[in-house]
């Protein structure tokens, strides 16, 4: 077991943005990567947002990611409590320690976190006051993703407000402290924070962890970050969608790592394999909805059969998809998986395999009945079909072989449009042979009669 703890941070606000669902990625991959640990400590102190189903919206999107915790809420751990609204005993010791150490002062009520070095005045002697002092010299954060990150200016700042309340600095920076926490993997818009934590871990004498700034994420199209509301942002978006949650984390690894050669789809042991921080790249990311899109159906191209059908069962199920026939359905279900472009998509993909009264696509319709004669042509793979006897796929690529040699056609792709169309309404889908085999003589020749039946003579 290696040393290595990070922590993942949120505050949770109802809603789990795919930003935050990055940077728990990235941290949760580091532990498994080098074999540390993994803590989840919610940052619940600003009061009224931090409601239990916020909490839970947040814990749901965790576990449907797979992103489990080592430590943290349900699990627990040696350096609980895991919320800060129930860590104030602790904030208060750690305070006191500045006082002792004469690390800070009060001015307005507030208590001031004193900058170390010269100060332009210790006192104002008239108003026996602290000033404020103001550090012009510049300070260096060592980050694993930007390197050495310059500051030029900072200044005595408030660790505890007037109203009593410990400050995001102080309370973080003790978090880290106590939970003994080695690397600070978060996003960037924290880097300004850094100098000020930088001071705090220097004050309590404690080691500095290891920092790395991941980049922000822009929108997908134009300079702007990424939106923080709107459909789409949300990890619980894309769990209603039934998008793959293996999908949705080959994405959001993307979105700021690169694998050294560039590789894009990765199995989730490839990525706990290759997954560090140097991999970690210092530009923007740029989220795409399209790439996400794209990602997703190749992930579910490469599902395992079974982890396929435990996903779409209960998405066919959900869109009240009658599935009497378990066998047939596994059947269809296995000819469609690399076929389908997502979860969401499937039961509109396979429905006409289970109900007789599918509908028929006029342009399909229309493009097809441009060319030759189609019901002819249909008639005579009613008949060719009738007389396969033993139904497989073999047997119907034969009976199609002979139906075009009769005729003095190569190849009998000329038969396969309209056959197409009278068995399933559309124009696409999935191989044409197959999806007859697994349909069964019964339903295609039925089929085929009634769309034949629909024509009146000669149309
Ligand atoms: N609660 C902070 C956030 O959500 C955590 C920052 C950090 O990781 O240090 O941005």
């Amino acid at each position: 077991m290696s040393q290595v703890r990070v922590r993942f941070a949120p505050s949770p606000t109802g809603s789990f943005h795919l930003g935050s669902a990055r940077t728990a990625l990235f941290n949760w991959l580091y532990a498994r990567h080098t074999g540390g640990t993994f803590i989840l400590r919610v940052e619940d102190t600003d009061g009224e947002r931090n409601t239990p189903e916020a909490l839970n919206v947040l814990l749901q999107g965790m576990r449907w990611l797979g992103l489990v915790w080592d430590e943290g809420p349900e699990v627990g751990g040696d350096f609980g409590p895991y919320f800060q609204s129930q860590r104030k005993a602790i904030y208060d010791e750690y305070l006191q320690k500045l006082w002792d150490a004469g690390r800070v002062y009060e001015k307005d009520g507030a208590v001031f976190f004193k900058l170390e070095g010269e100060r332009y005045s210790e006192y104002d002697e008239y108003l026996k006051m602290e000033v404020e002092k103001v550090r012009t010299e510049p300070q260096t954060i060592d980050d694993a993703v930007r390197g050495q990150v310059v500051r030029a200016e900072e200044r005595d700042f408030v660790i505890v407000r007037s109203n009593g309340k410990p400050v995001f600095h102080l309370v973080n920076v003790v978090d880290d402290i106590s939970m003994g926490i080695t690397h600070v993997i978060r996003g960037e818009d924290h880097l300004s924070n850094t100098t000020k934590h930088c001071e705090l871990f220097n004050a309590f004498g404690a080691p500095l962890p290891k920092f790395a700034h991941i980049p922000m994420i822009l929108n997908s199209n134009g300079p702007g970050k990424m939106s923080k509301r709107g459909d789409g942002v949300h990890v619980e978006d894309y769990e209603r969608r039934h998008f793959l949650p293996h999908g949705l984390v080959n994405f959001l690894v993307l979105l700021g790592w690169n694998a050294k050669d560039d590789q894009e789809l990765f199995t989730l042991k490839e990525l706990i394999e290759k997954f560090d921080l140097p991999g970690i790249q210092k530009g923007n990311a740029r989220f795409d909805e399209k790439k996400l899109a794209h990602i997703n159906t190749e992930q579910i191209r490469r599902l395992p059969l079974a982890e396929f059908l435990e996903m779409a069962l209960p998405v066919l199920g959900e869109a009240e998809i009658q599935l009497d026939d378990p066998v047939y359905a596994e059947q269809v279900l296995a000819l469609c998986q690399e076929k389908t472009r997502s979860l969401a998509e499937l039961p509109e993909f396979v429905a006409y395999f289970f109900d007789e009264s599918f509908a028929f696509d006029d342009k399909a319709g229309e493009r097809i009945f441009k060319k030759g004669e189609p019901l002819d042509r249909l008639a005579e793979v009613e008949t060719a079909l009738a007389g396969v006897k033993a139904w497989d796929a073999d047997s119907i690529n034969q009976a199609f072989a002979d139906l075009a040699a009769a005729q003095g056609q190569e190849k009998p792709f000329a038969w396969f449009p309209i056959t197409r169309f009278a068995v399933s309404g559309i124009g696409a889908g999935p191989d044409l042979i197959p999806m007859l085999s697994i349909m069964g003589k019964d339903r295609v020749l039925t089929r085929m009669e009634a769309f034949l039946a629909r024509y009146p003579e000669g149309e």
